[in-house]
């Protein structure tokens, strides 16, 4: 199947951070895409009642859809790893508390962890871009890597500081934001959700 491609104009950003609103207008500029958020046109956040990443997304993605009648593209990001059955998953940003303290939910990993001798794990991005008539398309995108302990670093946000990604010798958080930009799990899904939808 064919995915449903993005026939131009104003594509919302389900989004109230204006920081990855921003980003997305950049990323989506060159192929005659504007954007506006959700913050800007006073939409409410809908609860992440979803148990997927993709799931999450696409409940964000419909919600903006319907309320502006008008295209709409959501995100939900986190990091997964293995020997956690996946956690913290969709809840990684909710492991930092109401304060958001990305210190204390990299300790709970490593605590989590123990000495446990498989330290995989992956960052996962899904983008749903979903329609007013109810039709969406979702991409994942992820990258491989290994929980590091202490953390190392303090470019980035989030769990950067403890990813190490396959193969490298920086972690995200010690990485320059290009370098990490040209691998990221986001990086990847844009490009998926690009070809389908905006490229060619
Ligand atoms: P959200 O999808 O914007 O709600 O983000 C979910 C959470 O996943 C963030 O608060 C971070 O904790 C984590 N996360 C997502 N992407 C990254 C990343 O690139 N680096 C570090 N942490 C990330």
């Amino acid at each position: 199947m064919t995915a449903r491609r993005f026939q131009g104009g104003t594509l919302v950003i389900a989004s109230h951070n204006a920081g990855k609103v921003r980003e997305i207008g950049e990323l989506l500029a060159p192929f005659g895409v504007q954007v506006i958020s959700a913050g800007e046109l006073g939409l409410a956040e809908p609860e992440e009642t979803g148990e997927t990443f993709a799931a999450n997304a696409e409940l964000k993605a419909h919600a903006a859809a319907r309320a502006a009648s008008l295209p709409a593209l959501a995100d939900d990001s986190g990091l997964a790893v293995d020997a956690l059955a996946g956690a913290p998953g969709i809840y990684s940003a909710r492991w930092a508390g109401p304060d958001k303290d990305f210190s204390r939910a990299m300790a709970k990993v490593n605590q989590a962890l123990g000495n446990e001798a498989d330290r995989r794990a992956r960052f996962v991005c899904a983008l749903s871009l979903a329609w007013p008539d109810g039709h969406c398309e979702t991409f994942e995108g992820t990258v491989e890597g290994e929980i590091v302990w202490p953390p190392r670093g303090d470019g980035g946000f989030g769990y950067d500081p403890i990813f190490l990604p396959i193969a490298g010798t920086l972690t995200f958080g010690e990485m320059e934001a290009g370098a990490k930009h040209a691998i990221s799990h986001r990086a990847d899904a844009f490009r998926k959700l690009v070809a389908a939808c905006f490229g060619g």
